[in-house]
């Protein structure tokens, strides 16, 4: 699944390569990937548009967009969620149409930009100019704030595991405590700052607290320099794959030493996902 580096890549390469170009047209393979309007409608929205800017908020994409004979002017946002398996890719016009492409965009430089989604969970919207992402886009509105941000303060961070009495891990994976971490990133946060994934957010001292949030910031931070995590499914917007995945502390590696002890890292399940960690490393107690 695309977490917050891998969706960060995206929104970099789209900056570079889909900015300023004319969409002529376009063509929806599944309707269902189009959340907002109806496919012709959202088509016909974004005709004769280009785009203007790409923003990740979470793991939400937006990108400005403008009318292309007056890019002064606002026309609205086009939304991504590319949920389990999406994917954005900048290609030649002339290349086949791989299978699993849901949305295809045809720009003026003999380019598209195609949304490919083998699971079918991924969707896309229009935002008309006239109304705010958060009012189409629902869970933009339920975000927690951006972990590179002021708002992800230690006090923020303390303050709101002082109530959580349930594991950290699942406090980690909540969007609405800090937009963006998923299951890779939790684990490998949670083995950077040696704490076990059970352990209630509540108990956790405050020492433990500030090691956890630099911790975030820390691995979210190096993989978006290391151009996100090698999944099976996850490229780049040019179609190259991640490389932070041979660097994992702990994530994926049950059974296989710890890098730091030797002991074998282990696994359970948490909040319905597998977490992963060290048992020497990450005491309980
Ligand atoms: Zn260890």
């Amino acid at each position: 699944v695309p977490e917050l580096p891998e969706v960060e890549t995206v929104c970099r390469g789209l900056n570079q390569v889909t900015l300023g170009d004319r969409i002529q047209g376009g063509e929806v393979l599944l309707e269902r990937t189009i959340a907002f309007p109806e496919s012709q409608g959202f088509l016909a929205a974004l005709q004769g548009c280009c785009l203007v800017q790409w923003e990740r908020r979470g793991k939400y994409l937006l990108a400005q967009l403008a009318p292309a004979a007056q890019p002064a002017q606002s026309a609205g946002y086009l939304g991504v969620h590319l949920r389990m398996t999406g994917q954005l890719l900048w290609v030649d016009a002339t290349q086949a149409v791989e299978k699993h492409t849901r949305v295809r965009f045809f720009f003026g430089n003999d380019h598209e930009l195609r949304f490919l989604d083998q699971r079918t969970f991924g969707q896309l919207w229009w935002v008309p100019p006239d109304r705010q992402p958060a009012d189409i886009i629902t869970g933009l509105g339920r975000l927690g704030p951006e972990p590179f941000s002021e708002q992800f303060s230690l006090e923020y961070f303390s303050r709101q595991l002082h109530h959580r009495h349930r594991p950290i891990k699942n406090a980690l994976l909540d969007q609405a405590l800090v937009a963006g971490v998923g299951n890779i990133y939790a684990d490998e946060a949670l083995f950077l700052s040696g704490i076990h994934p059970q352990i209630h957010g509540a108990d956790l001292t405050l020492a433990q607290r500030q090691r956890l949030r630099e911790s975030v910031i820390q691995v979210l931070s190096d993989s978006i320099t290391a151009k996100g995590t090698t999944f099976r499914t996850f490229r780049t917007v040019e179609g190259i794959n991640g490389n932070y995945g041979g660097q994992a502390w702990v994530y994926d590696r049950d059974g296989q030493p710890c890098k730091v002890c030797g002991t074998p890292i282990e696994r359970m399940k948490l909040a319905g996902r597998s977490a992963h960690f060290c048992p020497q490393c990450q005491p309980r107690s």
